[in-house]
């Protein structure tokens, strides 16, 4: 007993073991390392480190863009250029024509050995402060084109597109302008010509029009990040940066206002000016909270999934654990339960055959244990050949109508003598009055013999049989009542399980396989009605099987499930 005690232990011990070190171990594991990057995310910034690498990039794209239109644009009027070998006469007019044709620009000019002509447009002329500036422009390039045309002129000719932009802080009647001009070679004339054109372009058609336009289509070709989340950028003057009163030239829309997340400067076509990119009506770092949080609860959901998951397996093992122990005690109680009657059986079948019994009463009493010990065993068969019906869901039930008051009365009758034998109080309280109910006998008569059975197996000193038959609510009721030694409060609900045995000492040393109950429900049930029990430990137990009268099934077989 101890040592089948000691090995159901250690399989237990085993199975919780497999199941710690196989399943809970690494569960527990994928949780923590999963917690822990979390963890190191939200504190390295991990996602928005790499929000403001894509805001880099954007950036960088985003100025190649505003370059490679402004170099067009250059170039577009390069070409119209005039001639450096015609008159001066010619080379205005010329350069009158350009202007007229590119009303985005507010100077063009032509440098070469012979002098310098620049032509302003005639319509924003009347604008002082665009005369104080082509004075001004005049001046400074007459000078320094006087002077380094010839290096310049080099240094453009390696460039793939020779044309330098020099950007300028001027001043337009709304405030301070920025002022890009371009300057290049005309690519038909020979490298050793000192000759440069240029072009500047007009600081309001930047703010209103270029650097606009640029942004929306920028933006709305790369209208949201990986996220989602749509962008928007905007352009300023670089030196202003981080400093509150950082006045926008230009903003793509959606910007609302705040701070650009990342920011940089142009470094060729329009230095003095910085990209400035951030998210619509959200921050990174507010984005980047959210989503930490969205992805702890995500884990913590997870992980309480996986820790329900454990619990329900572990629930499941248990069960199956004890239902496979329940079967192995099962096999053992029956083979036990078969060996005795049998033995005896043969014991008093051998003696009568030798003859040495000699007095007729001696006889009589061997021929009733013979008989008693059959019966034992054909109930103990029925039960299980039973059992095994419905297991395999071929049970079949007869019903028919049946006097239910003659029905126990005869059932009880023979098992009175065996009753009275063993030294019970045999109280039978049977209402003969009772309308005809449609059962199937023999069942019927199974569950009785089982339940008075077990009130004689399970009674110790206190030897007491009840068994009442009475009609109560629209059902008939069958009491089997002892005074034995009762089952907890724990175990009432288990005992109709199949195999279920309780924990008393009395029933381990009683025969018993524990199928018994578990066939009392099924018949029951089969038959539309309920067992109940009502016991306390010490006491006794009341059994109470109740049948309904008008509700009993109709029809002749009902296949159990
Ligand atoms: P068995 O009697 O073959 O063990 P049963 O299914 O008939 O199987 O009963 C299941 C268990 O319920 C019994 O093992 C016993 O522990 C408990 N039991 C049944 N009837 C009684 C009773 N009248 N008094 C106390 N315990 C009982």
């Amino acid at each position: 007993m101890k040592k089948r005690k000691f090995l159901r232990g250690f399989t237990r011990f085993r199975l919780m073991l497999t199941l710690g070190l196989a399943v809970v171990l690494p569960a527990a594991a994928l949780i923590y390392v999963n917690f822990s990057q979390l963890r190191s995310f939200k504190r390295d910034k991990v996602l928005e480190a790499t929000i403001h690498r894509d805001f880099q990039e954007m950036l960088a794209i985003s100025e190649k863009k505003i370059d490679k239109k402004a170099f067009t644009m250059a170039e577009e009027a390069r070409d119209l250029f005039p001639s450096p070998d015609t008159n001066a006469q010619e080379k205005e007019a010329k350069l009158d024509a350009l202007l007229t044709k590119s009303p985005w620009l507010t100077h063009a000019f032509l440098f070469d050995e012979k002098g310098f002509v620049i032509r302003s447009q005639p319509q924003q002329l009347g604008d002082e402060y665009v005369r104080k500036e082509h004075e001004r422009m005049a001046e400074s390039f007459r000078g320094w084109f006087g002077m380094e045309a010839k290096m310049l002129v080099e240094q453009l000719h390696k460039k793939t597109r020779p044309i330098n932009f020099y950007p300028d802080q001027t001043k337009r009647a709304d405030g301070p302008a920025y002022l890009a001009t371009a300057f290049f070679v005309l690519p038909q004339l020979s490298k050793d010509r000192a000759v440069l054109g240029g072009v500047c372009f007009d600081p309001n058609y930047l703010k209103k029009t270029f650097f606009p336009g640029m942004l929306e289509e920028i933006v709305n070709q790369k209208l949201s990040d990986q996220s989602g989340n749509q962008i928007a950028i905007m352009i300023y003057p670089a030196e202003y940066e981080g400093r509150p009163e950082m006045k926008p030239i230009a903003v793509s829309s959606g910007w609302g206002d705040g701070k650009p997340e990342v920011a940089r400067k142009f470094d060729d076509v329009f230095r003095g000016l910085a990209l400035g990119i951030k998210f619509q009506g959200t921050s990174v770092e507010a984005l980047g909270q959210s989503w930490m949080h969205r992805s702890f609860l995500i884990l913590g959901i997870l992980s309480l999934l996986i820790i329900g998951g454990l619990v329900l397996t572990k629930h499941i093992v248990s069960k199956e654990m004890a239902l496979a122990r329940l079967k192995s005690d099962f096999v053992s109680n029956v083979s036990h339960e078969l060996r005795t009657p049998l033995a005896l059986i043969r014991l008093y079948a051998e003696t009568l055959e030798l003859r040495r019994i000699s007095t007729p009463e001696k006889k009589q009493e061997y021929y009733r244990i013979i008989r008693k010990e059959s019966e034992r065993l054909t109930a103990l068969i029925n039960n299980i050949l039973d059992f095994s019906r419905i297991e395999a869901g071929r049970k079949e039930y007869e019903f028919r109508e049946t006097n239910i008051a003659e029905l126990v009365h005869n059932t009880l009758d023979s098992y009175r003598y065996q009753i009275e034998q063993q030294g019970f109080a045999f109280e039978e309280n049977i209402d003969s009055d009772l309308p005809a109910v449609r059962v199937d006998r023999e069942a019927i008569a199974r569950a009785l013999v089982n339940l008075v059975n077990n009130a004689l197996k399970y009674s110790n000193d206190e030897k007491f049989l009840g068994v009442k038959l009475y009609g109560a609510n629209g059902s008939v009721k069958l009491e089997v009542v002892d005074h034995g030694i009762g089952i907890t409060r724990r175990e009432q609900s288990k005992i109709f399980e199949k195999f279920y045995r309780t924990g008393d000492p009395l029933v381990h040393n009683t025969k018993g396989s524990g199928l018994g109950l578990s066939l009392v429900r099924h018949i029951t049930q089969a038959h539309g009605g309920d067992i109940a029990v009502e016991s306390t430990p010490g006491k006794g137990s009341k059994f109470t099987l109740s049948l309904p009268l008008a509700s009993a099934p109709q029809q002749p077989n009902v296949a159990a499930s």
